[in-house]
């Protein structure tokens, strides 16, 4: 079977992207041939102006369907939709959706936290490429990476090209595609950091804001001077990959308790963030600003109120408030407003709650607990960055960014989607059945509850039977193995003998594969992201 494409000249280059994903994720899925073609076609892809720029629309124009985008991302995210809805069992078939469909967020995001030699660490270049792709799929449209100062000595540290280098990998697959790129900033520096310009430890009494990392008091002139000199030199560094905004960050990494920044989040949090802003714009005009109030007042100090207050006066330099917390949503900025009457971004944590190691158990999935936080404030937000250690949370990466385009779109709704075109649509309710198993067992374990062996047993008999059921190509693919892999881990470890029999030592083998996991692990924080395979060899702390 030959399936003819036609593009129009609209499209511009970023077409031949469009056109080139197409191809390849059909011709993963099935026997076809999708070659361009210059007149008669199945599949036109196109671009019209009188579309917003990141809408779409799917059209007849027999005998063709019609794929139209506002702008080049546009097309590329209705040829997301149009492979979703497509069918490939017994040949190719291709989406019957029609329709026009326009994104209500104007960001959103993804965090690739690229450290730990985690599975963003380590990814080739061609693997970090693929991903991207996928995401931006599902509406993504921007992407944040860190220069992860923490596990550095200094510039002259070998890590630190190696890091700079990743982040333009990253760079440049994102830009490739049309997406945004945001770079983490805030006052922590390098480990060789002088011990007297190092900033006053919080006091943490909740222990939700950590105290991780180098942070510098910004009060102390040396301190600010640090502070603009190691991000002088990183702007430097990127300057070929101009970044499209700056997300600046409180806490864990960040903070200082000193009388001269106290309270941190309304006081020198926002005068080292505005010397940074003024710093970055001298290079990049345009850059946009994200200004972080994760665990702000927590425990209450008036940082929500202080920075209302501050950017009330003076609110220009920063474009969107980013809000978010361990559980959930702050009342805040739904009670009184967001801070300077700015766009409101969330900031949910999709890789740790009721999973540890993070990802090493496999696919880790909790459509119910993420559709209950963004019910909490979906009506205030205007999309997010989520904060991911893998790959191992994909299909809730998928359940957020179709939050960020129609809030009203269910978890449910998208998972159903995500299992019919990436498994088959003949094995999708089983699939929901599956997730809503780990995610009672993950929310049981998390908040120290018994699990049902019966639940754990139930998930692992219904994986082996879907299994069965896929298509060779699903069958094969990550996405499926660890999901298949996590039913295994949860069965053998509440049902069975625990993780140390040989039906979970081959499926944490498999894992180790898929994310390139280390053997030698010299990453003293490696394991938070590894399976939590022990054989003698590995230097795994035991859990
Ligand atoms: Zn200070």
């Amino acid at each position: 079977m030959t399936i003819s494409v036609r593009l129009e000249q609209a499209c511009g280059t970023f077409g031949e992207r469009s056109f080139a994903i197409l191809k390849d994720r059909i011709e993963q899925r099935c026997g076809a041939e999708v070659r361009l073609a210059e007149d008669r076609a199945d599949i036109v892809l196109s671009v019209r102006a009188d579309l917003p720029e990141d809408a779409f629309a799917i059209e007849d124009d027999a005998p063709a369907v019609r794929i139209v985008g506002g702008g080049p991302r546009g097309l590329l995210y209705g040829v997301g939709k149009f492979l979703r809805t497509s069918r490939y069992e017994g040949g190719f078939t291709p989406s019957e959706w029609r329709g026009v469909s326009v994104p209500q967020g104007t960001l959103r995001g993804i965090y690739f936290a690229m450290h730990f030699h985690n599975w963003y660490h380590v990814a080739s270049e061609a693997e970090i490429v693929r991903y991207t792709e996928d995401l931006a799929l599902w509406g993504v449209n921007a992407v944040m990476v860190i220069f992860p100062a923490i596990n550095l000595t200094g510039w002259d540290d070998p890590e630190a090209d190696l890091a700079i280098r990743r982040i333009q990998t990253y760079t440049k697959a994102a830009k490739d595609l049309g997406l945004m790129v945001a770079i983490g900033a805030g006052n922590t520096l390098f480990q060789t950091t002088p011990k007297n310009l190092l900033a006053a430890p919080l006091q943490d009494p909740l222990k939700r804001r950590g105290n991780s990392g180098f942070p510098v008091c910004p009060s102390n002139p040396d301190g600010m001077a640090a502070i603009l000199d190691m991000h002088g030199r990183l702007f430097e560094k990127l300057s070929s990959f101009a970044p499209d905004l700056l997300v600046f960050w409180p806490y864990d990494e960040g903070g200082c308790a000193c009388p001269q920044c106290a309270p941190w989040g309304a006081n020198g949090y926002l005068r080292g963030s505005r010397a940074l802003t003024d710093l970055a714009r001298r290079q990049w005009p345009k850059l946009q600003v994200v200004l972080s109030t994760w665990t702000f007042d927590t425990p209450p100090e008036g940082e929500w109120d202080g920075l209302a207050r501050s950017l009330e006066h003076d609110g220009g330099w920063v474009d969107y408030i980013m809000a978010d917390s361990h559980d959930d949503f702050p009342r805040y900025p739904l009670d009184h407003g967001v801070p300077g009457g700015l766009a409101m971004v969330n900031f949910p944590e999709i890789s740790m709650w009721g999973n540890w190691p993070w990802g090493g158990l496999g696919a880790h999935v909790l459509p119910k607990r993420f559709q209950r936080l963004w019910d909490q404030a979906k009506h205030a937000l205007a999309g997010g960055f989520p904060y991911s250690e893998g790959i191992y949370e994909d299909m809730t990466k998928a359940i957020i960014a179709q939050f960020y385009w129609d809030r009203d779109r269910s978890a449910g709704d998208t998972l159903r989607e995500y299992a019919a075109y990436e498994y088959s649509p003949a094995v999708v309710e089983d699939v929901l059945t599956v997730v809503d198993l780990i995610e009672t067992t993950a929310s049981q374990a998390q908040m120290n509850l018994p699990v049902d062996p019966a639940d754990v047993r139930k998930a692992a008999d219904l994986a082996q039977a879907v299994e069965a059921r896929l298509p060779e190509h699903s069958r094969k693919s990550w996405r499926w193995e660890i999901l298949r892999i996590r039913a295994i881990m949860e069965r053998e470890r509440f049902a069975g003998e625990g993780w140390q029999t040989p039906a979970a030592e081959a499926a944490m083998r498999r894992l180790i594969e898929i994310y390139h996991s280390q053997h030698d692990i010299t990453d003293s924080y490696h394991h938070r992201v590894r399976p939590p395979l022990v054989t003698g060899k590995e230097l795994v702390p035991r859990l």
